[in-house]
């Protein structure tokens, strides 16, 4: 199949500067100065993107403060609300080619996977969130111990003010609607920064999401760095809320940063999910099943299922098979058609993740296949890599790799199994292959991890709340659960 030919409107827009979204107009940064953005298919700079000073994040957080407190956006109706909201995913729905191929071109997404999976979802994020506007309510309440006294006592939901929305490179643009969406139906204003290696995506957003009808200063994009910007506008006295996708190690810098002002604070972080395959499996459907949730997106998604668990008697079927998928799946660029997997983000994230393969075969894994970097596209490509025969003792066993790398272990038992999936600093998600249906609802209640699913595993949906226990983070995406994240909590409490 032919490389992917950019259509004339893509490539009039690679050819500006990529600017920042302050009170409603587009700006360069002030100081002038421009990062360049490399599509990681082909390691060349496609672009330039303004990156924020401190002055442009202080004038952008100005900007949503204002906003805010002007009531401009809360002055709406919820049903007006609604209807900016569903006009955005309209709009998303009407440019779906070209936000699909900035995402092919700035994050090395396959561009008929981002044209009817990335691009979609994110429209039915706005789409759903548009249906919440006119539902968050409050109750009522009955006293429990005042005696002799008459009250009406009700809560009510109100935004939780200046929402600071910082994203990651992986998912640009439906990580940024995972935020964007529902904290505008509950009201709040955002400063949204999005990932340095990928703002083209989240930058057309907000040009829709200006002309889907969102007032002035509500929606605000400051790219750049993360340990510049990022950490400023988590420190800003007048954010209220920063919500943050991204490693555990930042998201620990996070909750520091917030705590000056004590913002509220929601963090979805790293992962290391495990893969348990029991023997009483769908054998066939469980090994495309582990293949396709570790070298989904080349391994670089948060609930990719990085550790195998197979059941004795069939370790060796499993682990062979999933080896052979990947060693049979077409690498390369994401422009191209044929390829089945694509680049990793940068040249210093392949160097990481190759750096891990090796220190796995150091530590006395097995390879099973592949660990080879890929060097004939220009771009940041390394082999589906399957390590075998690996134990608790090892980094690769313990460490989110955030690469197309499968550890795999055999067990004996459930409580074995268990135990072991357990044993880990992260809890973000786990699947579970089995026929048995106790066996199969007993483990997954085992599981320390916000999203279990049974025979299959990555399937996200709107409806869906997911998040971390232990270091994978705190609170939830998606789902009531995410909108009530930008919301206060408030009772009134009336003498009658
Ligand atoms: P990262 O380095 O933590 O960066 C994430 C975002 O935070 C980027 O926008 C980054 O800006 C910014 N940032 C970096 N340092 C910061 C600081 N000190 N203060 C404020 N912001 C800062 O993560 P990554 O390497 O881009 O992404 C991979 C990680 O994200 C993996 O660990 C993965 O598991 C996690 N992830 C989790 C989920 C989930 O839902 N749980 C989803 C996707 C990814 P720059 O780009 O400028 O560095
Ligand atoms: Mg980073």
């Amino acid at each position: 199949m032919a490389e992917y030919a950019i259509t004339a409107r893509v490539a009039r827009r690679l050819g500006e500067v990529q600017r920042l979204l302050i009170n409603g107009q587009w700006h360069a940064a002030s100081d002038g100065r421009t990062e360049n953005i490399f599509n990681p298919s082909s390691g060349e700079i496609i672009t330039t993107a303004a990156s924020a000073t401190r002055e442009d994040a202080d004038r952008a957080v100005a900007a949503a403060r204002a906003s805010f407190d002007g009531h401009c956006w809360t002055g709406l109706t919820p049903a007006q609300r609604a209807r900016v909201l569903w006009r955005a995913a309209d709009l998303i729905d009407a440019n779906a080619q070209e936000i699909a191929e900035l995402e092919m071109l700035d994050a090395g997404k396959f561009y008929l996977g981002a044209l009817n999976g990335e691009v979609p979802f994110a429209a039915e994020c706005f789409r759903y969130y548009a249906g919440w506007c006119t539902k968050i309510e409050g109750d009522t309440k009955q006293l429990s111990t005042v005696p002799d006294q008459a009250f009406h006592i009700y809560t009510q939901r109100e935004p939780i003010g200046v929402a600071v929305l910082i994203v990651p490179w992986n998912g640009p643009l439906v990580q940024a609607a995972w935020k964007i969406a529902p904290a505008l139906a509950a009201g709040c204003s955002v400063v949204v920064k999005p990932a340095s290696h990928t703002p083209l995506s989240v930058t057309r957003l907000g040009e829709l999401l200006m002309e889907a009808g969102v007032p002035d200063g509500v929606v605000n994009i400051v790219s750049g760095g993360g340990s510049t910007i990022g950490r400023f506008l988590a420190e800003h006295r007048d954010v209220d809320k920063v919500s943050f996708t991204g490693s555990t190690e930042v998201g620990k810098q996070i909750i520091d940063a917030a705590k000056g002002n004590v913002k509220k604070v929601s963090l979805e972080l790293g992962g290391k999910s495990p893969v348990i395959v029991f023997d009483d499996a769908d054998i066939d459907l469980a090994i495309a099943g582990a293949a396709q949730a570790i070298f989904s997106s080349a391994g670089q998604v948060c609930v990719a299922g990085s550790r195998l668990y197979v059941q004795d008697s069939v370790y060796d079927k499993v682990v062979e098979g999933v080896a052979e998928i990947a060693a049979n799946l077409k690498v390369g660029p994401a422009t191209n058609s044929a390829m089945e997997m694509g680049p990793l983000i940068s040249r210093q994230h392949l160097h990481e993740v190759h750096r891990m393969v090796e220190t796995g075969r150091a530590e006395g894994a097995r390879l099973a296949t592949g660990g080879n970097l890929l060097t004939d596209f220009g771009g940041y490509f390394i082999e589906p890599t399957v390590l075998a025969d690996t134990s608790h003792c090892m980094s690769v066993v313990k460490d989110e790799i955030f690469g197309p790398v499968l550890v795999a272990m055999p067990f004996g038992s459930k409580d074995d199994v268990v135990a072991r999936a357990n044993d880990s600093v992260y809890g973000l998600a786990a699947s579970i292959w089995t026929r048995d249906i106790s066996k199969a609802h007993r483990t997954a209640a085992a599981i320390r991890a916000g999203l279990v699913w049974i025979n299959c595993h990555g399937i996200p949906d709107m409806a869906v709340p997911f998040g971390g226990y232990k270091q994978s983070g705190w609170g939830r995406e998606n789902g009531y659960e995410a909108l009530l994240q930008y919301t206060e909590l408030k009772s009134v409490m009336v003498r009658l």
